[in-house]
């Protein structure tokens, strides 16, 4: 180009333009609407959404049995990227555009075909998410709500944080503000733990069965149980065993060899199922894999290791600058050491209630452990460290034929940190099957066949192992009933089932 044509399109400034330069800089600061008292209360329908399928309705009944009106929201699917990315920021990671866009459509929904005023919508529902500080983008998820409330025309509509740490509201507390109670936060606790048992059971059950689509619909069984259960304040020991029944009428042959797929990453692309991960678990599934899926209860042990570390750092320089006792210190240890008690132990209760045995509940101390020589565990954000301790626990102890760590894409803690270690860790573990995979709402064509390739080695790894062991001429019953969960030195689950035989 000219330079003459240059200067044609060389927008013209003037002297006004250019003010800003002398300003002083000022702290931006978010408008935070934080108006949720307790007159509202029973007007006021709060949304929330994010977790697996399962969860999310035995979270919406748990709520609602401590009589709050708590509605969860559809699975994210494209329609709810496409519109996160209408109305969001450029740049952000997908789970944004998938959690915001979703709540967009939500209330477009309301408005548009169930008729609902913007006003009565704004006024008398909020939505409900976690949120915090973070070094990635996790600290702007509330500031993109709004952002995008406001711009597809729901100014004002409120958004309600709370850090599982603080409670909610905690920095502007009013008289009148609703808090949430510790009663609020074990039902909430529970939906969730038993959400995760039931999903890590319906991974190991649904890739053997006989009658395609018998486990989803005893799983859809056990949900109704569950969230019965909740809603007439029934013990919820007696209903994992009335789901054991359930899920124990479903026929297996689990002597099929199958590729066991290890699915970690970002936590949200991890656990979602559907559009948000091109519904990675069902398909794995359909290709003949078997999926360890992440549970919530990790990501929970994750939070209270990292609070305890950081704890552990603030006083070692107490220590070491005065020499003193500090009590509130000692406070925050003791509550976070009976956080971390109470949830292995409902856990621990209600997997032997529906028959989850043998499971082991991640262990904090032994993953940062094996990573610390690869990624720094001062460094938290995302999943921190855990993603290089999932790989090197896999290879170490062979846990599975292949390791896929998907993350969304432009992910900061997972692409841009751990992936670089990760290259470190597959070339000191000679022979390890891993997969980094990235996933932006589109591409799925390639996202699928970049798991194909993965699990085509992964598949034959698992016939071998399975071919080199002994098939005894009688096979006992219990090798079909999932409550028969041996441990072994092999990968695969057949392979561990008839090692448990020889
Ligand atoms: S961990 Fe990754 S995907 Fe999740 S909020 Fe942070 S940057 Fe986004």
């Amino acid at each position: 180009m000219s330079s003459a044509a240059c200067t044609n399109i060389r927008p013209h400034i003037k002297s006004d333009d250019l003010d800003f330069l002398h300003q002083k800089p000022s702290q931006w600061r978010d408008t935070i609407n934080k108006q949720y008292v307790q007159s509202e209360k029973s007007k006021t329908t709060i949304l929330f959404g994010g977790m697996s399928l399962l969860q999310d309705q035995l979270v919406q009944s748990a709520l609602q049995s401590l009589g709050e009106n708590y509605i969860a929201l559809s699975n994210p699917d494209f329609i709810s990227f496409q519109k996160g990315k209408a109305y969001g920021n450029r740049g952000q990671c997908n789970p944004t555009y998938f959690t915001v866009g979703n709540l967009v459509k939500h209330l477009e929904h309301l408005r548009d075909v169930e008729g609902l005023s913007t006003e009565k919508i704004i006024n008398e529902y909020a939505y409900m998410t976690s949120g915090g500080c973070g070094p990635c983008r996790f600290g702007m998820y509330i500031t993109e709500y709004r952002k995008a409330l406001r711009d597809s025309g729901f100014e004002g509509f409120r958004v309600l944080n709370f850090n599982h740490d603080d409670g909610i509201f905690q920095e502007d507390e009013k008289d009148n503000t609703i808090k949430l109670s510790p009663k609020f936060f074990i039902t909430l606790v529970k939906a969730i733990l038993i959400g995760d048992i039931i999903n890590i059971l319906t991974y190991k059950i649904r890739p053997y069965e006989i009658n395609k689509g018998d486990t989803d619909k005893a799983v859809q069984r056990c949900k109704d149980i569950i969230s019965n259960a909740f809603m007439e304040k029934k013990n919820l020991i007696l209903a994992m065993r009335r789901c054991k029944k359930v899920l124990k009428e479903v026929k297996l042959d689990r002597l099929q060899p199958k590729a066991k797929v290890m699915v970690m990453g970002e936590f949200w692309a991890a656990m979602t199922e559907g559009d948000g991960n091109y519904n990675l678990h069902r398909f794995l599934e359909e290709e003949g894999a078997e999926c360890i899926p992440q549970p919530i209860l990790s990501r929970l042990m994750l939070s209270i290791w990292e609070a305890k570390y950081a704890l552990s750092r603030v006083e070692t320089l107490n220590v070491e600058d005065a020499k003193i006792i500090d009590f509130t210190i000692a406070k925050k240890k003791t509550m976070i050491l009976s956080a971390k008690i109470a949830v292995k132990l409902y856990f621990k209760i209600y997997s032997k209630a529906i028959g989850l045995n043998n499971y082991e509940i991640p262990d904090m101390e032994k993953l940062a452990k094996l990573s610390k020589d690869y990624y720094p565990i001062d460094s938290n954000g995302g999943e921190g460290h855990l993603e290089v301790a999932h790989l090197i626990e896999s290879i170490k102890e062979n846990k599975s034929h292949l390791v896929i760590s998907i993350k969304p894409f432009g992910c900061m803690p997972s692409s841009g940190v751990s992936d670089g270690i990760q290259s470190l860790v597959t070339s000191r573990f000679a022979g390890s099957n891993f997969l980094p995979i990235e996933t932006s709402g589109e591409g799925a064509v390639n996202f699928y066949s970049r798991v194909q390739m993965a699990l085509f080695k992964a598949k034959q790894a698992s016939k071998e192992e399975f071919e080199k062991l002994n098939i005894p001429e009688n096979i006992p019953d219990k090798i079909h009933d999932f409550t028969y969960q041996p441990k072994g030195k092999q990968a695969g689950s057949a392979a561990v089932l008839l090692e448990s035989l020889n």
